[in-house]
């Protein structure tokens, strides 16, 4: 069966170590935009030299940039086959529209948007603790005035189409992942049950 998950959560909420975990237990491919631009940025490709300066500053690489570099991995046969974890992506709701064509193309349901729920005050200690080199004061406030104002909303949108769970995503990381586990058991519990 291929499991094709959102996982949605700010900067420095475990969303990249929960995602690896994930997309190991369902088979799922993980496609994080994320680490598919800081390999073009190590690579010096010109996607590369374009979107370094954003990250560096916090700020999000232009929707068209992102989209065409998504819809290209999401129609590679393993993805048909496997499913897919989406991990950073879409985080503003022009993603959020072109996600949905990309799948409407390839005739593909998404099962469950993952919402990882952490609040401000410890993402931040987290984000400053783990010493990223993009993870300077300012880019962290960037990225998380961008998630209130570009992502957040996309929780209304994923809900409005009955995909989104809420996860607490405070406790150890087998806590976590096992709460992760269980919302998306139920939802394809849910679905082999239709
Ligand atoms: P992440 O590893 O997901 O925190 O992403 C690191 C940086 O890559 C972000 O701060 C953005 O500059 C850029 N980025 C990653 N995913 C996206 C996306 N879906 N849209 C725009 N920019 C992105």
């Amino acid at each position: 069966m291929a499991v094709r998950l959102v996982i949605l959560g700010r900067q420095g909420s475990g969303k990249g170590t929960q995602a690896v975990r994930l997309a190991e237990a369902y088979g799922s491919i993980h496609v994080s935009t994320g680490e598919m631009l800081r390999a073009a940025v190590e690579a010096g490709t010109e996607l590369g030299l374009q979107a370094k300066a954003l990250m560096d500053t916090g700020d999000l690489v232009g929707d068209d940039l992102i989209n065409g570099i998504v819809a290209e991995r999401l129609s590679e046969a393993d993805v048909a086959e496997q499913g897919f974890l989406l991990d950073g992506y879409p985080r503003t709701p022009d993603q959020a529209s072109a996600l949905e064509r990309i799948l409407n193309l390839t005739g593909e349901a998404l099962d469950v948007a993952l919402s990882l729920e952490v609040p401000v005050d410890e993402v931040t200690a987290r984000m400053l603790a783990r010493g990223r080199a993009d993870d300077t004061v300012e880019a962290i406030r960037r990225r998380l005035d961008l998630y209130e104002s570009e992502t957040a909303p996309l929780l209304a949108w994923f809900d409005e189409r009955e995909l989104l769970e809420k996860v607490n995503g405070q406790g150890d990381e087998e806590a976590v992942f096992a709460r992760l586990a269980d919302a998306v058991d139920g939802r394809l519990a849910v679905g082999d049950a239709r």
